[in-house]
């Protein structure tokens, strides 16, 4: 049998809920997280009749901005339709949405790929209003086997843009990539938290495969991934299952698939032939949303520098790898102490090694806050410089970074508190120091003297006590021959 090549074919509709403080079209809160069920509703969001509603301008904004950023075209007039569907999760039975008049069409997102830089297409960005949430009493909290169902309007008429990309994305690797720079692009801009865990940003996709120089095959919808894995672990997986059945000579029906995270597969939900009719029409209630040129004028100026444009910039101005670049603009505001420390003085690699590893390990350890630096600029200008003048070692170095963070001081008080001299131990220092570790170890000398370290393994081990005793701030050759001195002196 010849074997065929498959091309994969795939696309991205990506919901991001806006950082607005209220609702799109009411003055109810739209912090769901964590609020008491139902507490956060008006007639407006309930769908109660004779409620009208009122357009958020903040959520106007953040979706120009998101627009201006991808390079989008800006609709000077849009509208408002209603997409009409019957689920316990919607209390109007409609959801407001755009339809054939989006806030704006076109734009692209720049994506690391193994091949290098690849663009990927956005087809259009719209605003639209979430739907509640249903609440499943499961143990598990799976679909399947459910008891009762409970439904939490809070999340109703929360404001979502919705993001879709070309079919232009080519593996799973690809799906992942584009995701992770569609978000540090919102959180660059404070459109969105992003977060895919907590639901401020949704992934669905679709995937279709052909064979290599054949039209585009039928196109699956997958749904339900909660996390970057998830939606790569989905796409490889269905991947897999259209490939078997291409191959062995099936066809792909045309269908919406659920990922389940725990069985790690896809399971059909909804086949093309019961597929909704959204009987979508105007709004009647709300009229065109028009933009002003000054509108968008002001978002476009509202702009910081974006995140890829900051990382040529790193790879150009700061000769960064990939990697450097790529982990120190992974935050805006890490970016921006980095730029805080490099004009108060530091030099540039060392500044970038300390970055990557002492301030991103102490993040992680959730002592080192970007968005307020508990250590300021000056303070790590100073010590980098130390440390790439040779006046102290790495390890002296690390040690008075934590001191600083853990004890809240300044930069002398915490050398001092370290013990840590610049231009390293004095001799009387290290000698005390080598005498204390001789007398700790009376086994071990006695061992050297009778003639057993033969490997020299064992004045290696005495070394490595003193060394870490003097925390790295004494010259190996030093310690050896104070060592010996001492031994057989
Ligand atoms: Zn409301």
């Amino acid at each position: 049998m010849v074997s065929r090549k498959y091309v994969t074919v795939i696309g991205l509709e990506v919901h991001v809920q806006l950082k607005t403080n209220s609702k799109l079209f009411c003055p109810c809160s739209s912090d769901y997280i964590g609020a008491k069920p139902n507490s956060n509703v008006c007639p407006v969001c309930l769908g109660l009749p004779g409620t009208l509603p009122v357009l958020n301008k903040k959520a106007v904004e953040l979706a120009l901005k998101m627009s201006c950023a991808i390079g989008g075209n800006i609709q000077k007039e849009s509208r408002f339709h209603r997409k009409n569907y019957f689920y316990p999760d919607l209390p109007k039975a409609y959801q407001i949405s755009q339809y054939d008049r989006p806030i704006s069409f076109g734009g692209k997102i720049p994506i690391r790929t193994a091949d290098g830089k690849k663009f990927i297409g956005i087809t259009r960005l719209h605003l639209e209003e979430d739907a509640g949430k249903l609440v499943h009493a499961t143990s598990d909290g799976r679909l399947h086997g459910f008891s009762s169902s409970y439904v939490d309007y809070n999340r109703a008429g929360v404001p979502l843009i919705e993001i879709v990309s070309e079919p232009q994305i080519s593996t799973p690797e690809e799906a992942k990539e584009y995701v992770l720079a569609l978000r540090k692009l919102v959180r660059y801009l404070g459109v969105s938290d992003g977060d895919m865990e907590s639901g401020s940003m949704r992934v669905d996709a679709n995937i279709s495969m052909n064979e290599e120089g054949q039209p585009l095959g039928v196109k699956v919808e997958v749904k339900n991934m909660n996390s970057l894995r998830a939606l790569q672990r989905a796409l490889e997986y269905e991947q897999k299952r259209q490939m078997e059945i291409l191959s062995s000579g099936g066809v792909i029906i045309q269908e919406t698939r659920h990922w389940d995270d725990v069985r790690g597969i896809t399971v059909s939900s909804r086949s093309k032939e019961e597929a909704h009719d959204y009987r979508y029409f105007p709004d009647p209630d709300l009229p065109l949303l028009v933009v002003s040129e000054d509108l968008i004028e002001k978002m476009a100026k509202s702009i910081p520098e974006l995140p890829w444009e900051k990382k040529e910039r790193y790879l150009f101005e700061f000769s960064m790898s990939e990697e450097e670049a790529e982990i120190l603009t992974s935050q805006r505001e890490l970016a921006q102490y980095f730029e805080e420390v490099l004009a108060s003085g530091a030099p540039v690699k060392p500044l970038v090694n300390w970055m990557k590893t002492e301030v991103i390990r102490s993040n992680k350890e959730g002592k080192f806050d970007f968005n307020n630096p508990e250590i300021n600029p000056q303070a790590l200008a100073k010590l980098v410089k130390f440390l790439d003048e040779g006046k102290i070692s790495n390890t002296a170095a690390k040690d008075v970074w934590l001191v600083m963070l853990d004890n809240k001081v300044g930069l002398e008080e915490a050398m001092e508190k370290a013990g840590v001299t610049l231009g390293g131990l004095s001799a009387e220092k290290l000698e005390s120091i080598v005498s204390k570790v001789l007398d700790q170890n009376q086994d071990v000398v006695k061992e050297i003297l009778e003639g057993k370290d033969t490997k020299g393994k064992k004045i290696k081990f005495l070394m490595g006590l003193v060394m870490r005793e003097t925390r790295g701030q004494a010259k190996p050759q030093n310690v050896e021959e104070m060592l010996r001195s001492k031994l057989h002196g």
